[in-house]
């Protein structure tokens, strides 16, 4: 029989069932079902023929349940350093258990230098074996718990440790760090007056941004620090120190300028000195922000 001959038979055959629309068959699938030969017409070929809703008259056709679309795409293989959703989506966030260390630590109040010094000295020594982050601590040189003054007015949070940090166990001594050294003795504060930290104490791979899961990992060691030091200003340096400790999403740009409060410490947010080295047309921002926390501290800075 031939093709014309058998098509118009079919279209006979559907219409004496109820079918009164036969859908469009592109040219080139007509032709492919037309290669299968008589026992497969094109127009009852599942691989053309749109689903039909069940219970409609004149089919008896189940509709074709498609393939799921996922069945085919095998799931990726986790490369260190490369991030998927689940990374960074904050729903996926967990608050890790608190250590009893840590705890202990923050259920004490701290009146002397000695005493916050030892206190510091505990927890750093804490920290050193933390692995509760699995790419960092696999990856990291040492890890970079904070330095300074243990019983500073002003503490100073930035984002996390770089390469340079990572070598030396030392926060801010990085390109960015010598930076943040020039900002400080213009603000005729001195570092070593100061106590300097990290969101994270372990260094990102390729210095990409914490994950939400490893800030909150590593959350409790900050604010223990905090407990310790019981600092009078904190100065957020850049979006994630600042985001992170102030639990915001705003952005830098609109959190500059004003104070905001942590426990009992006041907060200034300003830009991170590793942004300044890639825009310095933002030091000025940074010089106002500088000028506007020392007049807080009874300083006019020109
Ligand atoms: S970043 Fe913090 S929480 Fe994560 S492994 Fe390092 S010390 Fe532990």
């Amino acid at each position: 029989m031939s093709n014309k001959r058998a098509m118009a038979q079919l279209l006979k055959h559907l219409s004496s069932i109820g079918v009164t629309h036969v859908p469009k068959v592109e040219l080139a699938k007509r032709r492919v079902s037309a290669a299968r030969g008589p026992s497969a017409p094109a127009a009852v070929d599942s691989s053309v023929t749109p689903e039909q809703p069940s219970g409609v008259p004149g089919t008896s056709r189940r509709p074709t349940k498609p393939a799921p679309v996922t069945a085919a795409i095998k799931p990726m293989r986790r490369v260190p350093g490369m991030l998927d959703a689940e990374d960074l989506h904050p729903s996926s966030v967990r608050v890790p258990e608190l250590l009893p260390e840590v705890v202990r630590v923050r259920e004490r109040a701290y009146q002397t230098r000695e005493a916050k010094e030892e206190a510091l000295c505990g927890l750093k020594s804490v920290v050193a074996g933390c692995q509760r982050c699995p790419e960092l601590s696999s990856r990291r040189t040492q890890t970079v718990f904070g330095v300074g003054n243990a019983n500073a007015r002003i503490m100073i949070i930035g984002e996390a440790p770089g390469q340079d940090e990572d070598e030396q166990g030392e926060p801010f001594v990085g390109e960015a760090g010598q930076l943040l050294n020039k900002i400080i003795s213009a603000s005729q504060l001195r570092r070593e007056d100061l106590y300097i930290c990290n969101i994270l104490r372990c260094r990102p791979p390729g210095n990409r941004n914490p994950l939400p899961q490893e800030a909150a990992n590593c959350r409790e060691f900050l604010d223990a620090q905090i407990h310790v030091v019981q600092p009078e200003f904190i100065i957020c340096l850049g979006a994630v120190a600042a985001q992170n400790l102030l639990g915001v999403e705003t952005p830098i740009s609109k959190m500059r300028g004003q104070f905001f409060s942590y426990g009992s410490s006041r907060v200034l947010c300003t830009y991170h000195p590793s942004y300044l080295l890639r825009n310095p047309n933002a030091k000025k921002q940074v010089w106002e922000d500088m000028k506007f926390f020392m007049k807080e501290l009874g300083v006019e800075l020109q």
